[in-house]
């Protein structure tokens, strides 16, 4: 099942110098369940490409559907609604709230979904971090945990609502080799349990390597392998 339609997307910028074309007609196709790993040089627009399947940015012309919607074109405020509902969202800096616990950063974005009582969140939110080892430090704030812990917590908070996609920008960037592969221990573990598509801009060969699949972002085209 095609979760994701990338169509002919081109993007560029004017700069001082003139018009940038970073992504020169970019085609691919998502699969449900995949874990999708976008590379190339510093430079070469996989943020710019992770930015537009986030909706963040807007393409200069082509076509994003995303779970059979046709996202281009959508007004601002509807993205706004599109993306909380659709899309996860993990960093390479963890970004939880530092003033709230690992199960008041989950909740925050469960009450993005209506109708649910405090209570029926908070067990959801410990039924999330016990999916990732986390439940019994759900009372810790982000500082009181390491980089990986914080990362756990991100990336459930990141699919507590379903997303069709998860867009993960260098997630292991912070984290030392062997707690970065255990990042991405989860993150197949996850595709494989829970059937999330991810979608992750990164450098790290380890990354490339647990991935369905990689595209690599070259002259502004993918190639793909
Ligand atoms: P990567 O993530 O692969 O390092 P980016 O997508 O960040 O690449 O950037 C691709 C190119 O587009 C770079 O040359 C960058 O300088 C340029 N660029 C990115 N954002 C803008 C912008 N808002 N205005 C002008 N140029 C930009
Ligand atoms: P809801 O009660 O809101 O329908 P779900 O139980 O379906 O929530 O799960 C909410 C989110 O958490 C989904 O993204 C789901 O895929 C994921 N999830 C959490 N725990 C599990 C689990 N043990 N098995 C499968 N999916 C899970």
């Amino acid at each position: 099942q095609v979760i994701v339609e990338v169509r002919n997307i081109r993007k560029e910028y004017q700069t001082e110098s003139g018009t940038l074309q970073v992504l020169k007609g970019v085609n691919t196709d998502i699969r449900k369940g995949e874990v999708v790993s976008i590379m190339g040089p510093s430079g070469s627009g996989k943020s710019t490409l992770l930015g537009i399947l986030g909706t963040l940015d807007t393409p200069t012309s082509g076509q994003l559907m995303i779970d059979g919607d046709e996202v281009t074109g959508l007004t601002e405020s509807q993205l706004t609604e599109y993306r909380a509902k659709k899309i996860g969202f993990v960093f390479q800096a963890y970004n939880l709230i530092s003033t709230m616990t690992a199960k008041e950063n989950v909740m925050l974005s469960l009450m993005s979904a209506k109708g649910k009582s405090n209570s029926k969140m908070e067990q959801k939110a410990l039924e999330l971090l016990d999916l990732v080892g986390m439940k019994e430090r759900c009372n810790h704030l982000p500082g009181q945990l390491s980089g990986g812990q914080q990362q756990r917590v991100a990336i459930v908070r990141a699919l507590a609502n379903h997303p069709s996609i998860i867009i993960a920008d260098e997630p292991t960037g912070n984290l030392d080799s062997t707690t970065g592969k255990l990042i991405l221990d989860l993150i197949c573990s996850l595709r494989d349990k829970v059937g999330t598509t991810f979608v992750v801009a990164t450098h790290d060969p380890n990354v490339a390597e647990v991935s369905d699949r990689v595209l690599h972002i070259l002259d502004g085209q993918i190639q793909e392998n």
